[in-house]
């Protein structure tokens, strides 16, 4: 079997019989890799917490004949100590990760999604005031680079500027002429905020404090549209609004 070194986020790790478990892991070079790393679960792995969720690692993985690849080695290169020690970057942290999993292709080379998903973290390493927006930031440039810019600051079918509704399926912000049934109204304050966060360096991000009511509309706009989307549900999501501050 060939072997190769990558170096990747642990976006997840599930048990496999009695010591063993496969990680997802989100490569530099060979795009989302699912690889077993046996024995893991045993008090002597030689792998000890390297492979947990939300670590960046070096790996030697030997290359499976089906999608399923093995762990040779693993080295910690960062493992994102501030935030697994805080609730809101953690949940934060988890959206990226979990958004991640979704747009990746196995074994598909994506460089720029896994340095967003680098950027996102180590971000959120920092101890921004404000993660949840840090998260927000993320969810917009994954889905530009995923083709799925949400339209902001014009109308989505014609180009009409100002528009004043909102529909996932139209691809975001709609004009009255444009919009179909599905559409809901939306500010024009909601929609800056939003390209705001789209445009913001990650770093920055989280340094702002936007006025609650705008950010209560924005959001369900934005993981409404994250979800419609990356077709299906993110169980995060949820749990990152509940994390928010107002
Ligand atoms: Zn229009």
């Amino acid at each position: 079997m060939p072997l190769y070194k990558e170096q990747g986020v642990v976006l997840r790790a599930v048990k496999l019989g009695e010591a063993d478990k496969i990680i997802t892991v989100m490569t530099q070079g060979s795009g989302k890799v699912r690889a077993v790393a046996k024995g893991i679960r045993k008090t002597t792995s030689r792998f000890g917490a390297r492979l947990e969720p939300l670590t960046h690692v070096s790996l030697m993985v030997y290359r499976g004949r089906s999608s399923l690849d093995t762990v040779s080695q693993a080295e910690i290169i960062g493992s994102f100590r501030a935030i697994r020690g805080d609730l809101g970057l953690f949940a934060a942290a988890e959206t990226m990760l979990e958004a991640v999993d979704k747009v990746a292709e196995e074994h598909e080379r994506n460089v720029r999604l896994f340095l967003l998903l680098l950027g996102g973290l180590r971000a959120l390493d920092t101890g921004p005031a404000d993660p949840a927006a840090v998260a927000e930031s993320f969810l917009l440039k994954l889905l530009s680079l995923s083709g799925f810019h949400p339209s902001l600051r014009a109308c989505a079918v014609c180009g009409r500027p100002d528009p004043s509704l909102f529909s996932s399926g139209q691809g975001g912000a709609v004009c009255a002429s444009c919009a179909e049934l599905d559409a809901g109204p939306v500010s024009a304050e909601a929609l800056a905020y939003l390209a705001g966060l789209a445009g913001s360096d990650l770093l920055k991000a989280g340094a702002s404090a936007p006025d609650p009511q705008i950010r209560r509309e924005a959001r369900p706009l934005l993981f409404g549209f994250a979800e419609y989307h990356l077709e299906r549900r993110m169980k995060s999501l949820p749990i990152l609004a509940r994390s928010l501050v107002p």
